[in-house]
């Protein structure tokens, strides 16, 4: 990318705060001006919302960078922030999840359960050996064992890694095999669209490859047969269940390594990202109060996400049950075994506020906006999004057809490598506009640079930074500080900033509108133009649900831009229509070469559109690496269907 990227859509819509959201937010303005005039006394204070066996002797040691230190000094222990502080406030009655399996079946945890269910898991791990620091693989369903397995490793100072519960044997093996951890925490199988998922055989091929693992424990979710190997498995019910319910937190240094945690592959081989206990505790549970307005006497809080992705890591277990909140967690899809699912459990636990992917969005757009009309929403107050831009349309489809016109929505930007939200509107102080994650939050310095690291002006492009260490950044790589230093720190090294690998651009009132991966920006005839901005044009023409954009090498171009484009159910429209419509909302320079209609795109297994796969189509090349693609199928189909079209 030479100087800036192309600023093209503009967005004139705006949608303030409710009145009395905005009287009743959890955080004000006033957030905003603390933070400027002394960032590490703001993080300070948020660090004191958690319990500490020890304070901290200094807030930030930066002297090392970029090898943060955070709450130095400080001890805590996770698990007894989520749990026993709860309970010690009377409040082991409250239900903190309310969980519901696909096939309908639902259980209603209690903090005094989960705590207990904790405490016994914890035991077990320590009868198995587990000591503070080994590392413990968790391959798990969306049930609540998950987040039971999870703690008990916060709680032991274990270092979890979540993996994905649909990644193939290879990915399981390469994980644990890069960790070295000790015990594979896994189940039978869970329900995936109507049917049990077997996880067993899977974990058994993979640690028949990884001498490190001493015992598999296997809880009990479908019931299938599962082959057993004698002295290595065990079952949780037969484990846990029986453990003690009596455990004692332990403290563990702020710098404790918590989790580590592999990035969704999106554009490469994932990165093994190392998180810490305090600076990843303090943002990730002060983010949920703030920016979901979380008020845990009243709201029902449900994020949708997988808790093999950093989202379900902060978002389902570590920010909400720090928070004591009450949450809903479901095991199944969206379509099972109807295509209101969603909706359904909406009604059913009288959701509150919402958290979900851009690609859910589309997806139900796609769908047909009367399904949702079916049941009663009534009860949303507030809409989020993560994992990829949100187009402006999808916003507004999710803001009218799910939160009533009423709710704020906040687009929410961050990464597994930054633990918790770092950009996004607060709800209860900023004016929207649909499509923008609109600026960094209290205590978070991002900003838009050009190729020399110069500061943006307002209407200008380029890429994200972030300007200042934040508390629950990622440490290093794990086994790798070089590759940490070289992947986030050396691009702009003598600023100082932290490369996201993200294009973005400031409108002209200083909005942060994120315009996806660098890697995927396209160079038309000396324009740098942002597969975002393209694709945000396709969605707005009203027949189109979804789409892909990459620029394929062009002979006169340069690179020229190639459209993969969904359309909503029953709708049509021409590949002229779209082109024409593409040049006028966004110029002439962006009209797409080629436009592919396709039934599905290719995604990662957290739903993110792979577009490097979609390059290699258009460019006629052998597919590269695909190990973190969800359907091979779809590649299949998408190659097909480029072979028979002709190209104008
Ligand atoms: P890999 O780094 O291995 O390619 P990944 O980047 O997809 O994988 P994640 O850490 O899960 O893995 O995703 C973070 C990325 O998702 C961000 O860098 C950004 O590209 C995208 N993203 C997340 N939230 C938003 C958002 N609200 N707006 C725009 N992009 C977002
Ligand atoms: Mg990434």
């Amino acid at each position: 990318m030479s100087e800036t990227l192309e600023n093209l859509l503009s967005e004139d819509r705006q949608f303030p705060p409710p009145a009395d959201f905005a009287a009743n937010a959890n955080v004000t303005a006033a957030a905003y001006d603390e933070a400027a005039a002394d960032r590490l006394a703001f993080w300070a204070k948020q660090a004191q919302r958690l319990d500490w066996f020890q304070e901290w002797d200094q807030v930030l040691d930066w002297s090392n960078p970029p090898f943060a230190k955070w709450f130095v000094g400080g001890t805590l222990n996770v698990a007894y922030n989520c749990l026993d502080r709860h309970l010690a406030a009377g409040n082991g009655d409250k239900v903190a999840i309310h969980w519901e399996g696909e096939p309908g079946d639902s259980r209603a945890i209690t903090y005094a359960d989960l705590h207990a269910e904790v405490c016994r898991a914890a035991n077990t791990l320590t009868d198995l050996g587990v000591t503070a620091g080994d590392r413990v693989a968790i391959y798990l369903p969306m049930i609540p064992e998950a987040a039971v397995a999870m703690l008990a490793c916060a709680r032991i100072g274990a270092t979890h890694s979540v993996v994905f519960g649909g990644f193939s044997k290879d990915a399981l093996s390469g994980r644990i095999k890069d960790a070295s951890a000790k015990v594979v925490i896994t189940a039978d199988g869970g329900f995936r669209r109507g049917n049990p998922s077997a996880l067993k055989p899977t974990v058994d091929e993979a640690v028949a490859e990884c001498p490190t693992i001493e015992k598999v424990l296997v809880v009990r979710r479908t019931g299938q047969d599962v082959d057993w190997t004698e002295g290595r498995d065990l079952w949780w019910h037969e484990t846990v269940a029986t453990a003690s319910d009596k455990h004692e937190a332990q403290p563990f240094d702020a710098e404790h390594p918590l989790f580590i945690l592999y990035t969704s592959g999106t554009t490469a081989k994932p990165k093994g990202i190392l998180h810490t206990t305090g600076g990843y505790l303090t943002q990730a549970s002060y983010t949920h109060h703030a920016v979901f307005d979380l008020k845990p006497e009243t709201d029902v809080y449900w994020c949708t996400a997988d808790i093999g992705w950093v989202t379900g890591h902060s978002y389902i277990v570590y920010g909400p049950l720090s928070n004591g909140a009450t949450q809903v967690m479901y095991e199944g899809t969206p379509d099972t075994p109807h295509r209101g699912r969603f909706w359904e459990i909406v009604q059913k636990y009288g959701v509150t506020i919402l958290y979900t992917a851009p690609t859910a969005i589309r997806t139900f757009a796609k769908w047909g906006d009367d399904i949702p009309a079916q049941f009663d929403l009534s009860s949303l107050r507030l809409l989020g999004s993560v994992g990829e831009p949100i187009n402006p349309e999808a916003w507004m489809w999710y803001r009218e057809h799910i939160g009533g016109g009423r709710t704020p929505v906040v687009d929410t930007w961050w990464q597994t490598e930054t633990g918790a939200i770092m950009i996004s509107p607060l709800p209860g102080v900023t004016a929207c506009k649909p499509g923008s994650a609109m600026g960094p939050l209290p205590g978070i310095a991002a900003d838009v640079v050009n190729d020399a690291g110069q500061i943006v002006g307002n209407g200008g492009g380029g890429y994200l930074v972030l300007n200042e260490p934040w508390p629950s950044m990622l440490r290093t790589i794990w086994g790798d500080d070089q590759r940490f230093i070289d992947t986030y720190w050396s691009r702009f090294a003598e600023h100082g900033y932290y490369f996201a690998g993200d294009g973005a651009k400031k409108d002209d009132d200083g909005a942060l509108w994120l315009l996806g991966r660098v890697d995927d920006v396209m160079l038309v005839s000396g324009h740098n133009i942002s597969t975002t901005e393209v694709e945000s044009a396709l969605v707005s023409h009203p027949a189109v649900a979804e789409s892909a954009v990459v620029g394929a090498t062009d002979p006169t171009t340069g690179q020229a831009v190639v459209a993969f484009v969904i359309l909503k159910g029953n709708a049509s429209a021409s590949e002229a229509e779209l082109k024409d419509h593409v040049a006028k909302t966004l110029g002439p320079i962006c009209k797409p070469r080629q436009i592919q209609f396709v039934s599905e795109l290719p995604k990662t297994r957290s739903g993110k559109i792979m577009r490097r796969l979609l390059k290699d189509i258009a460019e006629k090349r052998a597919l590269g690496d695909v190990t973190t693609l969800q359907d091979a199928g779809v590649m299949q189909l998408i190659q097909q269907g480029m072979s028979t079209t002709s190209e104008d």
